[in-house]
């Protein structure tokens, strides 16, 4: 499972824009390491830059200093639709208006082919979904700016998302700018996270910002506002945010990612009002209700599935120790085409702690399993460290179907709890027992019970029509419905 995208955008006059979202894109580095880019304004002209790596490497000082405005929004992406190179990289520029307009997506459409085809974009044409996105709203402003306002550069983007949106389907949080005004809006679902900082006080606001994440909030010193909801559209220029809901009072049916609380999300984010760390916790102590087990230490794959070890260890009182450490230098540089592959990339992520692990039987909590192949390798691991006994407990229920909305899956077949029982799950990872948390369990340690999530890889339950290119290659195949015949909550 990998990170979608990570948006950001600032509007603070008498602020250097581009430093702001250069911090907040290093806050949203973990959700996108593939490219990085930024578009700024100065009220007149709407610059962009981007290009493939990381933040910091795509920006220094010296591009940063010749980025001058209040206005910018930034982008770090993590390829699940499109291609992986510099024409993919976003922010994604169109000009119309005065200036054009910049536009940053973290999601993914599922009926990206019908819009290209109204976009009269030929095939091959297409880069991503989000290029698709920008022309249909290129050829909106083209057609409302100065209908609606008699100003080009005006309200146009704004009246262009109106038109456009209600023809998008899928998961989108966008983050766009024109020369003047930022927009920040989520699809009717809210399957990507998206909130609102302001910077200065309540009484005197210095200035707004947009985030995928809290954390980026926190480190350009703005305070936390609130999440934007589900099918809301939120204007910002120099009066200050306005809030429209697209979809009206009853149209949005809140469907967060529920994997952005297991996985996805930093633990010091803030989601449906909590904090990432806390769920995570819980949902271990949950676990250890669920399927406790006599062993002398619990420890956490690093570094989600540590949260939930402890939360583990507190529950069943079995002591937490660390058995696993890794190379925190480790980026997104290998390529991973097959297993031995991964299985060697494992290894150059993580080595065991012998002296603690040697002689026990351990406790390994992960935060899900998606393949099995990384969880095949670190268990062999542990046993070759000493390990006497390896109980997997993982605080996310079996993934049995992918995901459409922005998170890199791999296809049914290929998804190790479609296709085998628990049993045969456990002989194929080589631990002694393994349990998955229970859906509901889940839902209870998350604590948000009112709110409405998207579960659908682990239930099959899509919110929106499944992409039908998309079940045409298989992607959705009928793998074996085996693992409904291994009895939670573990073997
Ligand atoms: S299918 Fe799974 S990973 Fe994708 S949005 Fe839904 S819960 Fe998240």
């Amino acid at each position: 499972m990998k990170e979608a995208c990570g948006v950001f955008g600032v509007h603070a006059p008498g602020r250097t824009a581009s430093h702001l979202t250069f911090d907040g894109l290093y806050a949203l580095q973990h959700r996108g390491q593939e490219s990085a880019g930024m578009a700024v304004s100065d009220g007149r002209t709407v610059t962009v830059v981007k290009n493939m790596g990381l933040v910091t490497r795509v920006f220094d000082e010296r591009t940063l200093s010749g980025l001058t405005g209040h206005l910018a929004m930034g982008h770090t992406r993590y390829s699940t639709h499109g291609s992986s190179d510099w024409l993919a990289a976003q922010p994604v520029y169109r000009p119309a208006g005065r200036a054009g307009f910049a536009l940053g997506h973290n999601g993914n459409l599922t009926n990206t082919a019908a819009l290209a085809e109204r976009a009269g974009m030929l095939p091959g044409m297409t880069v991503t979904d989000s290029d698709v996105v920008a022309e249909l709203l290129s050829q909106a402003c083209a057609r409302v700016s100065h209908v609606e306002t008699g100003d080009p550069g005006g309200e146009g983007l704004g009246a262009a998302l109106r038109a456009v949106l209600p023809l998008v389907e899928g998961a989108y949080s966008l983050v766009l700018m024109d020369e003047s005004r930022l927009y920040g809006v989520r699809d009717p679902h809210g399957f990507r996270p998206l909130c609102l900082g302001r910077l200065g006080t309540a009484a005197a606001p210095e200035g707004w910002v947009l985030a995928s994440e809290s954390p980026a909030l926190d480190v350009v010193g703005a305070t936390f506002v609130r999440e934007l909801e589900p099918g809301e559209l939120v204007t910002i220029d120099e009066h200050g945010p306005r809030s429209e809901q697209l979809w009206g009072p009853d149209g949005p049916d809140p469907r967060l990612c529920i994997f952005e609380l297991v996985y996805f999300a930093r633990p010091d984010s803030r989601l449906y009002g909590r904090e990432v760390h806390g769920a995570r916790r819980r949902m271990g102590e949950l676990l250890a209700e669920q399927a406790p087990v006599e062993a002398d230490l619990v420890m956490g794959v690093p570094e989600s599935g540590v949260p939930a070890a402890e939360g583990f260890a507190r529950r069943s009182g079995i002591p937490y120790g660390q058995g696993l450490v890794k190379n925190r230098y480790i980026g997104r540089t290998f390529i991973n085409p097959d297993s031995d592959a991964r299985r060697n990339a494992v290894r150059r992520k993580l080595n065991p702690l012998r002296e603690n692990i040697a002689g026990k039987r351990l406790v390994v909590v992960d935060d899900s399993i998606v393949r099995g192949t990384t969880t095949r390798a670190i268990v062999g691991m542990l046993r070759d460290a000493g390990a006497t006994e390896v109980h997997m407990r993982v605080s996310s229920p079996p993934i049995r179907w992918p995901c459409f909305y922005g998170i890199d899956t791999p296809t049914r077949n290929e998804l190790l709890a479609a296709t085998m029982t628990l049993e045969e799950i456990k002989v194929f990872l080589g631990v002694d027992s393994i349990a998955y948390i229970g859906l509901d369990q889940l839902k209870e340690a998350i604590g948000a019970g009112h709110a409405g999530w998207c579960d659908a890889c682990l239930t099959g339950r899509y919110p929106t029509a499944v992409p039908v290119e998309l079940v045409a290659a298989g992607a959705v195949a009928d793998a074996p419905d085996r693992a409904l015949q291994g009895a939670l909550p573990g073997v």
